[in-house]
């Protein structure tokens, strides 16, 4: 790709995007090193003090008003900088993710879009002089459980914003996303405990339940659509073979393209539950939470980001054949917004991975990082600048 400097960016306002290149390549250093730092202390959803932490330092060192929490979840951060000609102009949301994967680490490459997302806040401070409007900076904690967006959403921190940017990394490069409609499920089973050899017949097994429910959820994936998806591990199985497990739980996921064939699959699978415990004789729970929906791209908003990505030789490959989920998707119904992917490595490598991982703090990623910057601010710039654009995001959002 061509370096950050050298490359002519995309019109309109190619000047003003040429010194937003230059202010992410003098903050290089600074950059990369809050990606590496991230990467090297990951930290799971809702838990990400460290990453918040420095997220708010670096914003603060240049020149934002930083909230540290946001709204109600501790590790969620808002930092604002108004343009040098005032305030009357768009309101332009760029967001970062910063959680780690239990047990895997960065295996999604979050601490990228930390890094990049105040990268490109950097850039846009460092331009400030030439737009009216606000830049709104948001760290957004959760991604990978729980729909920390949502939260925020509820919290009121996306009000006013006039669009939402969020770049992720992948390993091809693309503006489109087709993510699931997702729900986290927590199911416990509450039985008897008894002694498995000498009066097993005394208790009610909650582990009989939960293999049931496992049978049942395979031969229920026969029946569903291929835009379909469940998935769960056992996090209580009992606590000795000589003991009939009194209690056992589950963390399924269920997802499907089709937000209306989702709320079918969420009803089957709490009948699936129900009989799984009628089966053994036992009581159940089922949770869900951290519901994220099908996403709504803004076409406009895409456009530019696609052609401002073309001047750094990127061309877009299309959306992903297979996906996962996102609460990006829940923001997008509430403001104009994008989640274009790019590369951060040159081979195919699956996401959640440690190959990801490990390729998320490597020379390849950093470059992507500042580019991802560099592409938020560019994008960012063609809103603050000609805010007729804004005006006809919002139209088509409204449809
Ligand atoms: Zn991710
Ligand atoms: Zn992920």
């Amino acid at each position: 790709m061509p370096s950050l400097i050298d490359a002519r960016p995309a019109e309109p306002f190619a000047d003003v995007k040429a010194r937003a290149a230059e202010a992410v390549d003098a903050s290089r250093e600074e950059i990369v090193d809050l990606s590496h730092r991230i990467h090297a202390n990951p930290e799971p959803a809702f838990e990400e003090h460290r990453a918040a932490a420095w997220v708010a330092d670096v914003l603060a060192g240049h020149g934002f008003a930083v909230e540290r929490p946001a709204g109600s979840l501790e590790t969620a951060v808002r930092a604002r900088l108004s343009g040098g000609l005032g305030t009357d102009g768009p309101r332009i949301g760029v967001l970062a993710e910063y959680d780690a994967l239990p047990g895997l680490g960065h295996g999604c490459g979050h601490n990228t879009m930390a890094a990049s997302g105040v990268g490109a806040a950097i850039a846009l401070a460092a331009v400030r002089d030439a737009f009216a409007g606000e830049i709104v900076f948001l760290g957004t904690p959760a991604e990978e459980r729980g729909s920390g967006k949502q939260f925020m959403l509820d919290d009121g921190l996306f009000a006013g914003l006039d669009a939402a940017l969020l770049y992720h990394p992948c390993d091809r490069n693309h503006v489109d996303i087709a993510p699931l409609a997702s729900e986290d499920a927590s199911v416990v089973f509450t039985g008897v405990q008894s002694h498995a050899a000498s009066e097993p017949w005394e208790g009610r097994n909650a582990l009989d339940a939960m293999i049931a429910l496992f049978s049942s959820v395979g031969l229920w994936r026969q029946q569903l659509p291929p835009h379909c998806r469940v998935h769960g591990i056992i996090q209580e199985g009992g606590t000795a073979a000589n003991i009939i497990p009194d209690r056992t739980r589950a963390w399924f996921m269920i997802r499907s393209a089709d937000q209306a064939y989702y709320e079918v699959m969420k009803s089957r699978f709490t009948r699936l539950c129900e009989a799984a415990a009628t089966a053994a004789d036992v009581e159940v729970e089922v949770e869900f939470s951290g519901f994220a929906s099908t996403m709504k791209t803004n076409r406009l908003l895409a456009d530019r980001w696609v052609a401002n990505a073309q001047a750094y030789g990127i061309v877009d490959q299309g959306p992903d054949g297979t996906t996962g989920s996102t609460d990006m998707a829940n923001v997008s119904w509430a403001v104009p917004a994008i989640h274009p992917d790019l590369a951060i490595t040159d081979r195919p490598t699956p996401a959640h991975s440690t190959e990801f991982r490990d390729a998320a703090a490597r020379p390849r990623a950093d470059e992507t990082v500042l580019l991802a910057a560099t592409l938020v601010a560019q994008t960012a710039l063609d809103l603050l600048l000609d805010p007729s654009l804004v005006e006809r995001a919002w139209e088509e959002f409204r449809g």
